[in-house]
């Protein structure tokens, strides 16, 4: 496995050249701190951390795993250190509010630092990855004095959070919930129940765990309009805000699973544990999605880290390793074989895996600079559209970014040959970690439904809309940029294409409602991929100026050029596929019977 190397020069690529973050930051209330000169300094440190304290635990953290005992959690060798190390560098507070010890810079710059940690070490950097999700939710929805009491702890890293909404009989379907909450004379709750598959629920590395739970007040409505939510700490604290008593919440056994070894799956067990509600009763979903909207682009960027740690190991293994001859004529002569990267189908693979990675990236890095727009902008039609584009950004970027994420993991593996199945290499464990994001903070079957369901076809469309206008004036705006029309035409087309799949969708959807399951996850993919063409060329616009106006990095841009030409000649024909799939209709799906399935 090569060492871990953060990508500095493609983050700097999408962030400086791309998206023009200097500008935003400089223009953008409450960003002026984020100077080119405080980002610089700040990707050079997170890259150094990343590279040499994550990276080297990531595979020892792997084969050890989490214990647990009736005492609690233990975390693999290094991992105790390594938070200790981050909480004293002041990463946890970098992107959250002064008011509470935070630094105050922008959301979309600790999105970076998450990217690269989670490519050193995605089980660690899950710890302190749930904490920004609480952080969020307090901060939108807390009183003052739960800000004093708990915001100000997660901001220092001196205590992490967790996010309790999974029951063993419930995961897609909240409305089922059954965690219970009843009122106690002083304003707090009870809270009883349990909870599964509770990430970071247990564990060494803080003085503190809150836990913010969703579960239901005696008088409550069925379903999901009857969830509330609460704040559970493991330490009740006391006058001091420092841990007080024991709070009636214990870790009761972890799981046993694919991946993720290094970071602990719990089974929470409330015994009328004390609780404090958040937010307004029976209101505790939308106040959750404030959490899950974070969480899932957090996910998506699992997708890029593990596409990016593929890309590293595939790229250094096929220049590396020497099988055969090229099919055109040795390309090493002095070497007993050439080395595989001489192969087409290698280069098909690796190719593949950087257009996911770096296209991921140009994506991820767009919905971060929306989610400081929509939180900052003083501009309320700004911040109305950054809304609008981000809630439908949001289901791409976490299913689709996962998805590929693992196909590109899985191709990282492959071009090991039987090396890749082993162990030392990193690649199958790169595998495992990755499958988990598919799955958790909603399924890609769960994103595609809210995806078409609630913000393409409830929105009558205006959802996609907003964002195909995007690419529209994108594409007028070059449409005699001569040599950037191999990638303006096909996505011109693909823009009207995927309006007029949505309208046909939408009218089959009005005769029968699973025509919109049947098509959602297709629909999904196919916006996923007609994102990244909106990227790519715009990422290649970029990289044609600078060798139009000459450069000293010409090999880089040239490299950009070439990839974005693969992924609209290689990639993007996969849309077509899903158009067919999506136009099929829902019978196909539907029409055998459950006795028919064939297994008694
Ligand atoms: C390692 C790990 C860590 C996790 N961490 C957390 C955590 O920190 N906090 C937390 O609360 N939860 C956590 N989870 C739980 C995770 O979010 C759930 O497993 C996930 O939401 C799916 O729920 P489920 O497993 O009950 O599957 P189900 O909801 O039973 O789904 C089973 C299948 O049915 C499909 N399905 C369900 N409903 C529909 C529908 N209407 N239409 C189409 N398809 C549908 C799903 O897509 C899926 O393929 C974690 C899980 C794991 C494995």
């Amino acid at each position: 496995m090569p060492e871990f190397k953060a990508p500095l020069r493609d983050i700097r690529f999408v962030r400086d050249e791309v998206l023009n973050y200097p500008e935003h930051y400089a223009t953008m209330p409450g960003c002026e701190d984020a100077t080119p000169d405080m980002v610089n300094a700040i990707l050079e440190e997170g890259a150094k951390f990343c590279e040499q304290v994550l990276a080297p635990l990531n595979l020892t953290g792997d084969e050890e795993g989490c214990k647990w005992s009736t005492k609690g959690v233990t975390t693999p060798s290094g991992f105790k250190e390594a938070y200790k190390q981050y909480v004293e560098g002041g990463w946890p507070s970098l992107a959250h509010e002064p008011e509470y010890g935070g630094q105050g810079l922008p959301e979309s710059l600790g999105l970076v630092l998450s990217e690269m940690v989670g490519e050193a070490n995605w089980s660690w950097g899950m710890y302190p990855g749930l904490s920004h999700g609480a952080m969020n939710t307090l901060s939108a929805h807390g009183t003052e004095e739960q800000k004093q009491v708990y915001m100000t702890k997660l901001i220092s890293g001196e205590w992490t959070g967790t996010m309790c909404l999974t029951e063993p009989h419930c995961g897609s379907d909240l409305g089922l919930l059954r965690c219970k909450a009843d009122p106690n004379s002083d304003g707090s709750y009870r809270i009883s129940g349990t909870k599964i598959f509770i990430s970071a629920g247990e564990h060494d590395l803080a003085d503190n765990i809150v836990h913010i739970v969703l579960a239901r007040l005696p008088d409550a409505p069925a379903g999901t309009k009857g969830i509330s939510l609460f704040i559970v700490p493991k330490w009740l604290p006391n006058g001091q805000g420092e841990p007080g008593e024991r709070n009636a919440v214990q870790c009761g056994s972890i799981e046993h699973k694919m991946g993720i070894h290094g970071n602990s799956t719990c089974v929470m067990n409330f015994d009328e544990a004390t609780g404090y509600l958040i937010g307004p009763a029976n209101k505790g979903l939308n106040c959750m999605f404030t959490f899950m909207n974070t969480a899932r682009l957090g996910t998506g960027l699992q997708g890029l880290a593990h596409t990016e740690v593929a890309f590293q190991g595939a790229l250094a293994y096929a220049k590396d390793r020497l099988q055969m001859r090229s099919l055109s004529g040795p390309k090493a002569p002095d070497k007993p074989a050439d080395p595989i990267i001489v192969h087409p189908d290698i280069r098909r693979m690796i190719m593949t895996i950087k257009s996911f990675a770096e296209g991921n990236r140009a994506l991820a890095y767009y919905a971060a600079k929306l989610v400081d727009v929509a939180k900052l902008s003083p501009d309320a039609e700004a911040r109305n559209e950054a809304e609008q584009l981000l809630s439908f950004i949001t289901p791409i970027a976490k299913a689709f970014m996962t998805e590929v994420g693992f196909e590109a993991a899985n191709l990282g593996l492959q071009v090991y040959g039987g090396h890749g199945y082993i162990r030392e290499w990193g690649m199958e464990q790169n595998v495992r970690d990755c499958r988990i994001a598919l799955l958790y903070e909603g399924t890609t079957g769960i994103q595609a439904l809210d995806l078409l369901g609630r913000k393409v076809l409830m929105t009558q469309g205006e959802a996609l809309k907003c964002f195909t206008k995007v690419v529209h004036k994108f594409c007028q705006a070059n449409v005699d940029v001569e040599d950037l029309q191999e990638f303006i035409e096909p996505l011109a087309e693909l823009n009207k294409e995927w309006g007029d799949i949505t309208l046909k969708v939408g009218m089959a959807a009005m005769q029968n409602r699973d025509e919109v399951g049947a098509a959602a996850v297709d629909y999904l993919m196919y916006s996923g991929y007609a994102c990244l063409a909106y990227f790519w060329a715009d990422m290649a616009r970029v990289a044609l100026e600078k060798l139009n106006a000459g450069t000293t990095e010409e090999s880089y841009y040239t490299a950009k050029v070439k990839t974005a030409r693969f992924y609209f000649k290689r990639i993007l024909p996969r849309t077509q596929t899903h158009k067919a799939a999506i136009l099929s209709g829902a019978d196909n799906l539907m029409e055998i019977a459950e006795d028919e399935f064939g297994v008694e």
